[in-house]
């Protein structure tokens, strides 16, 4: 993968050339803006991978900068507020930054914050992932089999996709529910197996059955050749 642009957008010089030299060493190219303006700019000119956004800043506060970026772009934002003010923080994310981090930090939180930022960002514009003749496509939630799109309901749709993410790869029926559905299930998890049975008629295809029973420890999904 080429190497990702970072902007560090904070008028404390000191902060910012501390991050500048932990992003450098972890391989990310670094660009700095110590106010506002020039760091609205900058965002604007170079289309940086991420950036991290210093909510108090001169000329232009990070609160504005945030909201013009959103109304151009998907950028990933992580914002840095002040110890304590928790008003800030809802305020950070309320206007669509992507994490915040609170002041004193660890350069090393911040490096796993961005991180995880960056492939959340990665996965959700991946465009559609293909195993064999099912093709599924998570932004529009379509799934095709041989090209022909296939009614799933949501749940189908959550399971399918987290088989189709860990193909050949046993899952448990407590991974498949924290994969799919974010701890967010409110079945039983013996009752994962009834959303199965319907979603392996719906992509049985030629005697080929993806899904796989594996005895004693859940499921695995074959992609089909
Ligand atoms: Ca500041």
């Amino acid at each position: 993968m080429s190497q990702q642009t970072i902007l560090i957008i904070e008028d404390e010089k000191l902060i910012a050339d501390w991050l500048k030299t932990y992003f450098e060493k972890a391989d990310y190219a670094v660009q700095m803006a110590y106010d506002g303006r020039k760091g609205l700019k900058m965002a604007r000119e170079l289309a940086p991978d991420l950036i991290i956004l210093d909510l108090g800043l001169p000329s232009i506060d990070g609160i504005s900068i945030c909201d013009q970026l959103r109304d151009e772009s998907d950028v990933p934002i992580i914002m840095l507020t002040a110890k304590g003010s928790n008003n800030d923080r809802i305020k950070g994310l309320e206007h669509g930054a992507d994490d915040y981090i609170v002041k004193p930090f660890d350069p090393k939180e911040v490096l796993a914050r961005t991180k995880a930022v960056l492939r959340r960002v990665q996965g959700k514009v991946q465009k559609s992932i293909v195993c064999g003749n099912l093709t599924l496509d998570e932004r529009n939630q379509t799934v095709s089999l041989n090209g022909s799109h296939l009614p799933l309901s949501q749940a189908q749709f959550a399971l399918l996709a987290t088989f189709m993410r860990n193909a050949n790869q046993v899952l448990s029926r407590d991974q498949l529910i924290n994969l799919a559905f974010n701890n967010s299930y409110d079945g039983f998890d013996r009752s994962i197996d009834a959303h199965i049975k319907r979603l392996r008629k719906l992509i049985h295809t030629d005697d080929f059955q993806p899904i796989q029973t594996v005895y004693g420890s859940g499921y695995r999904f074959e992609a089909p050749a």
